[in-house]
């Protein structure tokens, strides 16, 4: 942290009202590639989250009803910042989750190219008027802000998982509280910092940290004056949350897990299926809810995919975050290495075949080696499961009608891939898909202008896009009638 250009970006309290909170007592903040404790941040409760809530409940009206262009120019103002501090940023983000700095500088701009593209979007939430049924009436529909927005966001990327939703309920107006996840609190709270510089009013983003999820979930779930929560986290988590939310009937959306199928035809571009299958897989060690977690190749190109896959696999560096030319670092936690570690050896006990890692690294216990499994079938424990770490199943398949089959058994539907040339295939199976998302010949598909979100079990809603906005809106219809003479 000693190397941090502007020092003022690392904070470690809550940050409710536009000031900074402290609370009784901290919680450490670990890095993952060494465990060595960065930060002890406020450990903020049930009484603080209800304080955030109050804040941002006060602040809606002031940032409700400024223009949509005031609204744009504040926001502008923090994605200049955030560009500006890319670099502090960065390496705040690596020292908490431990991906590669230069995947962190990505999440940075990743992150701030939301902020970016819904300040502008903001100023298009158009209405409608709509023929009415007889002359002397006028049907006319407004979009308004829905009011308090709460969410709960994931260690995974602590920056961009935040600065989606903060984006869009920004720019349609609404206020923000969010509790990030525990294990990374400093990249929310130097956004809270650069949001204070970039003139955000007092109240609109508020981030209380702490580590009771439960009692500040349940707050963030069934506050009365919370209009809407959004999440992003696992299933089952999201599951529980969609409940509690049930009592106060709120608007809800869903980022949930995935269990993406990647996809190589016969006649594929193996060389760029072979890139996008490491990009998809291996990118912050497999922890990202769009990895690609069951490659399925067909017979034809099996054996050339998995050699050539196999070799530029091998080449990925793993270590430090920090350290220069590093592809993967660590995992978060040595439970999640524990977790990955036993779906691949069950896998084995099944069949499977470990031909390249499958064990932890000599880096340390929160790392665990790129690792490439053969002879899987898509029942097998590391099929069936979310893997959440950097772990290539291959499924081999003959037939177009069976592994669309195979792609779609599953109770995910967030992101997929596939490599073909052949036009008439390519529609096929991208119409095929059960996903909300498909990668053609692409394995990085997020981006700010484009719907990012799932269907099934992976959840409800989309971030970025002009139709990520909708969540953030309600619709009012205005009658007016008595206009005859
Ligand atoms: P998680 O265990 O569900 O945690 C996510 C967040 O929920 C964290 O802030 C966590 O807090 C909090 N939380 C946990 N239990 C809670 C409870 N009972 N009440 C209220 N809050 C609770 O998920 P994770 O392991 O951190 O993240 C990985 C998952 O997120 C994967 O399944 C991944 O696919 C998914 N994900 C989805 C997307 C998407 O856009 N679809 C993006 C990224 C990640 P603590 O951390 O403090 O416990």
């Amino acid at each position: 942290m000693h190397k941090l250009k502007d020092k003022q970006l690392l904070k470690n309290f809550s940050y409710i009202n536009g000031s900074w909170h402290s609370s009784e007592t901290n919680f450490e903040v670990i890095n993952p590639a060494n465990g060595d404790v960065i930060a002890k941040v406020s450990n903020a409760g049930i009484a603080e989250t209800e304080l955030a809530v109050n804040s941002a409940k006060s602040a809606l009206k002031l940032w409700s009803t400024k223009s949509a262009n005031e609204r744009a120019t504040l926001m502008r103002n923090w994605f200049n910042l955030m560009m500006q501090h890319q670099d502090d940023l960065a390496r705040i983000l690596t020292l908490e989750q431990g991906k590669p700095l230069a995947e962190a500088k990505g999440e940075i701009a990743y992150g701030a190219a939301f902020i970016e593209w819904f300040s502008e979007e903001g100023k298009r939430v158009y209405g409608d008027v709509i023929p009415a049924p007889s002359g002397d009436k006028r049907i006319i529909v407004i979009k308004q802000p829905v009011g308090v927005v709460a969410s709960i966001t994931p260690w995974n990327f602590p920056n961009a998982m935040i600065a989606r939703k903060a984006a869009a309920a920004l720019a349609a107006g609404c206020t923000f509280v969010v509790r990030p996840a525990s294990q990374t609190p400093l990249s929310a709270l130097a956004m809270a910092e650069l949001a204070e510089r970039a003139g955000i009013p007092a109240g609109v983003f508020n981030v209380v940290t702490g580590d009771d999820a439960r009692g500040m979930g349940k707050v963030l779930t069934q506050h009365p004056d919370i209009a809407k929560f959004t999440f992003t986290g696992s299933t089952a988590v999201g599951k529980s949350l969609i409940a509690q939310c049930a009592s106060t009937v709120k608007k809800v959306s869903m980022e949930l897990g995935g269990n993406a199928p990647f996809i190589v035809f016969d006649d594929a571009d193996i060389d760029a299926a072979v890139q996008g299958a490491i990009v998809s897989k291996y990118r912050n060690a497999g922890q990202t809810c769009v990895c690609t977690n069951r490659i399925f190749v067909q017979q034809g190109v099996l054996v050339q995919f998995t050699d050539r896959f196999t070799a530029a696999v091998a080449e990925l560096n793993i270590g430090d975050g920090l350290a220069d030319g590093i592809n993967i670092g660590p995992m978060i936690s040595k439970n999640a290495v524990a977790d990955v570690n036993k779906l691949v050896t069950d896998s084995v006990a099944a069949g499977a075949k470990v031909i390249l890692g499958g064990s932890t690294h000599h880096q340390g216990e929160n790392f665990y080696q790129p690792t490439i499994m053969t002879n899987v079938s898509n029942d097998m424990p590391i099929a069936v499961n979310e893997i959440f770490g950097p772990v290539s199943p291959i499924i081999s398949f003959t037939d177009e009608d069976d592994v669309l089959a195979m792609a779609n058994d599953c109770e995910y539907g967030l992101a997929s891939y596939f490599y073909s040339r052949d036009i008439g295939r390519i529609w096929r199976i991208a119409e095929g898909l059960e996903y909300g998302m498909v990668g053609i010949n692409e394995g990085i598909i997020s981006n700010a202008a484009a719907p990012f979100g799932g269907i099934k079990q992976s959840g409800n809603g989309r971030e970025g896009s002009k139709y990520g906005l909708d969540d953030y809106l309600e619709i009012k219809y205005l009658c007016m009638g008595g206009l005859d003479k």
